[in-house]
């Protein structure tokens, strides 16, 4: 019954494995690799088939989401800000690169892991991680290695039909940047001058990939290999657990090996020629397994982080966008779109609007208004299967949070006397966590320094002197007023009531003419130029009472 797009994918999910594998588990994969810090753009590849499994598991179905992770992948380059000594690792599978000087990792792979494994617990997701270094080097999937090589014929045909075809669009910049976590780009496809080979030896000299397969033998499986390094040697592939399948290959063997039934992909996985379509081809001649369903998704984009990004040398987390939302917020992007649509995660104002739908949306589900489409998202945000994701007990608007930790510059007695304006029962602050520390985290950490808010400290005597009569008496007439109205709703009063005395109208007048909005906006440009130094700023009855009556008489010239 419910028409979203999570629901549509559950009912396809679970009619496909009853097909294929009726009474078994149903399979949700992903894949990561973890090359460097792993960008927030493929939280996606996770996202899309936890919301699916998710959904399995709540209709009573036994569903396991496994994550690959694709740390027996070479080391392809060094990222920005590690020391670029470390390029002599590449070639190398992640697992064999040292981690980056400090970490407590063991080696570069688990160091970047654990920030997504953590971002994920605390997103919800439950999932299986297989290390594909532990599979390969275990042996486990030996029976299907020399399957590959045996059939490298059959591989070599299949690839030969898409190495003429046009090559995958041409992504942009960010674009490419994002993906470039996502295992497969640029990876050679096992061809060489002496033949094809579907695997690939580390080398045992230098544990670089650098190698070429020169011949191997489907009898006794021989498998002689030479190194850029100088290295060459023969080995019993039924034995050898050094090495693994060009991506291509690798990538279907293990649906077929885990039964994988849904595993999406991102765009530069769905091209012509691309793996998942080479893949389709692959697992079913070659394997005997079957494609998964594999909707792609489309790119999600970041505003707001650029600036930040390059400064930090680092490139936006999963574990960045947490730090300034509820992890039920996040969940909700990726909920309420379709995977073929693109959006933003915003680190910049537009979180402010971000929010405000979200709380809109809250307000619709508790009376009832919601639609059904929005209701599944919403539930799908808040809750999984098995667990309801922490909320804030008492929600102010993440807008009015942030204005004021932005005035108060975090100091908690104030921010709590000021947001008990907003609401008089909260008892403590520890009701609006952990959104007050995201919008504080937000404000402290993403807001431009010339967009923070600067109580000024002297008076501006020179703005002070050069005033009319006009407003000089409106200026009077608010600080005559403090006392009377030192509450968020007295000020709001008082401050559109100002222009209206001095039209001749009582402060109360239900009046809103051209000329009195007028005045009222002249007006409060004066009171912003005189506190802050700008010409806007946070809502002047917040800015207000954060400042306090005295500093704001003395600031708009006693
Ligand atoms: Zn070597």
């Amino acid at each position: 019954m419910d028409a979203d797009w999570v629901a549509r994918f559950a009912d396809e999910v679970i009619a496909e494995a009853e097909r294929r594998a009726p009474g078994k588990p149903i399979v949700c994969a992903s894949g990561l690799s973890p090359s460097g810090p792993i960008h927030l753009g493929n939280l996606r590849e996770v996202m899309t088939p936890h919301l699916v499994a998710d959904e399995i598991r709540r209709r009573g179905h036994d569903c396991v989401h496994i994550l690959s992770w694709d740390d027996f992948d070479r080391f392809r380059k060094v990222p920005a800000g590690i020391d670029p000594s470390w390029a002599e690792h590449i070639g190398k599978p992640l697992t064999s690169v040292p981690a980056p000087p400090g970490s407590a990792y063991p080696n570069w792979a688990e160091h970047f892991k654990a920030p997504m494994v953590a971002a994920l617990a605390e997103l919800g997701v439950e999932f299986r991680g297989i290390g594909q270094t532990e599979m390969y080097t275990s042996g486990t999937y030996r029976d299907q290695v020399l399957l590959a090589m045996r059939e490298r014929k059959t591989i070599d045909a299949i690839l030969d039909q898409y190495r003429t075809k046009a090559k995958a669009k041409v992504v942009d910049a960010e674009e490419a940047a994002a993906l470039e976590g996502s295992g497969a780009a640029g990876e050679d496809d096992g061809s060489g001058a002496g033949g094809y080979y579907p695997y690939k030896p580390y080398c045992s000299a230098c544990d670089r990939d650098v190698t070429t397969v020169t011949s191997y033998d489907d009898v006794t499986t021989a498998l002689a290999y030479t190194c850029a390094c100088g290295h060459a040697e023969t080995v019993l592939l039924s034995e050898h657990t050094r090495g693994k399948l060009v991506w291509k290959v690798d990538w279907p063997m293990r649906w077929a090996f885990e039964g994988v039934v849904f595993e999406p992909s991102g765009v530069d996985h769905s091209s012509p020629g691309s793996s998942f379509v080479v893949g389709g081809q692959i697992v079913r001649d070659v394997f005997g397994g079957a494609q998964p369903i594999g909707p792609m998704y489309a790119f999600v984009g970041i505003s707001g982080m650029a600036k930040m990004s390059s400064s930090k040398g680092g490139v936006p987390t999963p574990a960045d966008a947490l730090s300034i939302m509820e992890p039920a917020l996040l969940r909700w992007l990726y909920a309420r779109r379709r995977p073929n649509q693109s959006f933003k995660v915003s680190f910049d104002q537009e979180i402010q609007r971000m929010y405000d739908e979200w709380d809109t949306l809250s307000r619709k589900i508790a009376d009832g208004s919601a639609l059904p489409a929005d209701q599944a998202a919403h539930r799908r945000a808040t809750t999984t299967a098995s667990a309801t994701l922490p909320e804030t007990p008492r929600r102010l608007p993440y807008r009015t949070l942030a204005s004021v930790v932005d005035i108060t510059t975090g100091h908690e007695e104030q921010t709590l006397r000021i947001l008990r304006e907003f609401d008089h029962e909260i008892a403590d602050l520890g009701e609006l966590r952990p959104r007050l520390d995201r919008a504080q985290h937000w404000v402290t950490t993403y807001v431009p320094a010339e967009e923070r808010t600067q109580v000024r400290e002297e008076p501006d005597a020179e703005l002070l002197g050069g005033l009319g009569d006009t407003e000089r008496e409106s200026l009077r007439l608010l600080s005559a007023g403090l006392d009377e109205h030192w509450s968020l709703d007295g000020l709001t009063t008082l401050l559109y009531g100002v222009p209206k005395v001095q039209a001749g109208l009582d402060m109360a007048a239900k009046a809103a003419t051209p000329e009195l909005k007028a005045a009222q906006r002249a007006f409060f440009v004066l009171l912003y130029r005189l506190l802050v130094g700008r010409e806007t700023g946070p809502r002047l009855p917040t800015l207000l009472l954060a400042v306090g009556r005295d500093r704001v008489r003395t600031l708009l010239g006693g």
